[in-house]
């Protein structure tokens, strides 16, 4: 399967997947290119995902749309994560920041040691990725007679078989997976550079290996229906498509950080070990596209889904 690059700070983690759009014979054109042609093919079809778009902002105008006592609770939240950034030695950087940034050899010292860090913590993370689907999979009610049960096997065997992280100088700002190597995550040199601490890179491996769970065969689509239809209704925003498997990867991405938070105490504020599964969306230009929400909407929609997390954010319990 393939997953997407990102582009610059249009989001972080990766992009579209060349398949992941509207039709299947399409879709599976695309593969076959995609699995003949190497990552020319996949690059250039993420390339082509770029244009900004207007952002949207949140709106109350859904039956099932937040309370105002809960917007302000993700206002709050949302502030707090990014107020945390700025105090946090160990801090993501924003994605428009990275963007930025010039290339980073792959011997760089700050590269190697993310690297590192990605490598010892991916066992952890694929873990707490099929944790959290399984979670997931129940909040959301998923399960059917017709084999939902047998695709998500599927899918958690996919992320029980990454292995591999590979840095790479030129993905620069983004991480990504490829159809032809599922095995292995690509990690750009200045996001690994850029997420100096356990909980940032763990939100965009199990961002990563939701991609990979998915696989050529779309498994998780209902889920990421589901997630997107919810955050729609609660936000006002339209999270749908390719949006709405972004924004689950990154759902996923919170609870694995979260997660991994619980597992391994430190002495370190609970706020300021959240944030940093966050804090990377806290860019100066706030910019979306079709597949993908403006980073800050990111967080809030987020937020909106989790209002524990919010809470925790906030209050610091
Ligand atoms: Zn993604």
């Amino acid at each position: 399967m393939s997953d997407g690059k990102t582009t610059r700070m249009i989001k972080q983690l990766d992009g579209p997947r060349p398949y992941g759009v509207l039709v299947s014979v399409l879709v599976t054109l695309l593969i076959i290119v995609v699995l003949g042609g190497g990552d020319f093919g996949a690059l250039a079809q993420k390339r082509a995902k770029q244009k900004p778009q207007r952002t949207t902002s949140l709106k109350s105008h859904s039956r099932d749309s937040l309370s105002p006592e809960a917007r302000e609770l993700v206002e709050l939240a949302s502030v707090a994560v990014c107020t945390e950034r700025l105090s946090d030695p160990k801090a993501s950087v924003p994605i428009d920041d990275m963007q930025a940034r010039p290339s980073l050899p792959v011997q760089s010292p700050e590269a190697v040691v993310g690297a590192k860090r990605a490598q010892r913590l991916l066992p952890a993370a694929k873990g707490m990725v099929v944790i959290s689907l399984k979670r997931l999979a129940r909040d959301y009610d998923f399960r059917n007679p017709q084999g939902y049960d047998a695709r998500l096997q599927r899918a958690i065997a996919r992320v029980e078989a990454v292995r591999n992280i590979r840095p790479d100088m030129d993905s620069r700002d983004n991480a990504s997976v490829f159809l032809r190597n599922p095995h292995t995550i690509v990690f750009g040199t200045i996001f690994l550079a850029g997420l100096p601490s356990d909980e940032g890179i763990i939100s965009v491996l199990a961002h990563e290996l939701v991609h990979i769970a998915d696989g050529n065969e779309d498994s998780l689509n209902v889920l990421f229906r589901a997630v997107g239809n919810r955050a729609s209704k609660l936000t006002g925003m339209k999270i749908h498509d390719q949006r709405a498997e972004e924004l689950t990867c990154d759902l996923v991405g919170t609870l694995a950080a979260r997660s991994y938070v619980a597992g391994a105490p430190s002495y370190e504020p609970l706020p300021r070990r959240l944030s940093r599964s966050l804090e990377h969306n806290c860019v100066e230009q706030d910019e979306g596209d079709d597949d993908h929400l403006s980073p800050r909407n990111t967080i809030r929609a987020l937020l909106a889904l989790n209002p524990a997390l919010s809470r925790e954010l906030v209050y610091g319990r």
